[in-house]
């Protein structure tokens, strides 16, 4: 079971993989747990990476390819991985369909969970968090019993910048950029499922579990 997870923030990528994970027993492989491992670990690539990380600076495709390379290699691997966050390019997927056909593997889906742009900003802009106390509300899911008050210490309730709706405009059209050529290279390749991420959290891992059905 091979898998790559696809989806914008705020589509529910992390709370599916961790059903996955949980469900399938398949290490569940983030770029940046990968990174952190690596570089605890002190392998060469992971060295390399840190390098590049402590100037502040992207870490060139084919350190992060090594990484990679390295983790799939790992035993754990053996009956599948899900691939969260990577590739982020088609010159990462690229590299990533040559190095599975070196490890005799290959992509069983990519999974996209798909949501409405405008979902999703109502979704990422809804936070709201206590200023004494630091509990988080959100205005759709988990409203506070009193607007702008917080229910545990009565503290006042304010949006970080991070969830201003400019902002998290800016990012979602970013990454909508960069998915787009990730998701038609995949369709090309024909691994592609799109899984409405518009449901119930259940529901949008029940159709994950259907399409997984033939290959667990
Ligand atoms: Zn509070």
């Amino acid at each position: 079971m091979n898998l790559v997870l696809m989806g914008l923030p705020g589509a529910g990528k992390g709370t599916q993989a961790e059903k996955i994970v949980e469900q399938y027993g398949i290490p569940h492989i983030s770029t940046g747990d990968m990174f952190r491992a690596a570089m605890k670990e002190g392998t060469e690539l992971g060295l390399k990476a840190k390098s590049f990380m402590d100037k502040g600076e992207l870490v060139p495709d084919e350190v992060t390819i090594g990484i990679v390379r390295e983790r799939l290699a790992k035993d754990d691997c053996q009956n599948g991985f899900l691939l969260d966050g990577f590739p982020r390019t088609v010159l990462q997927a690229e590299a990533l369909e040559a190095l599975l056909s070196e490890l005799n593997k290959k992509i069983d889906f990519v999974i996209n969970i798909s949501v409405d742009k405008s979902i999703l900003m109502e979704r990422l802009t809804g936070r709201r968090i206590c200023k004494e106390c630091g509990a988080t509300y959100h205005l759709v899911f988990n409203p506070p019993a009193k607007e702008g008050i917080c229910d545990r210490c009565g503290g006042e309730l304010y949006q970080r910048a991070d969830d201003h709706a400019e902002t998290v405009k800016n990012r979602l059209d970013v990454n909508i950029k960069q998915q787009e050529p990730l998701l038609t290279f995949y369709e090309t390749k024909g691994y592609l499922r799109t899984i409405n991420g518009q449901q119930d959290i259940n529901k949008v891992f029940a159709d994950i579990q259907d399409l997984l059905r033939g290959l667990a």
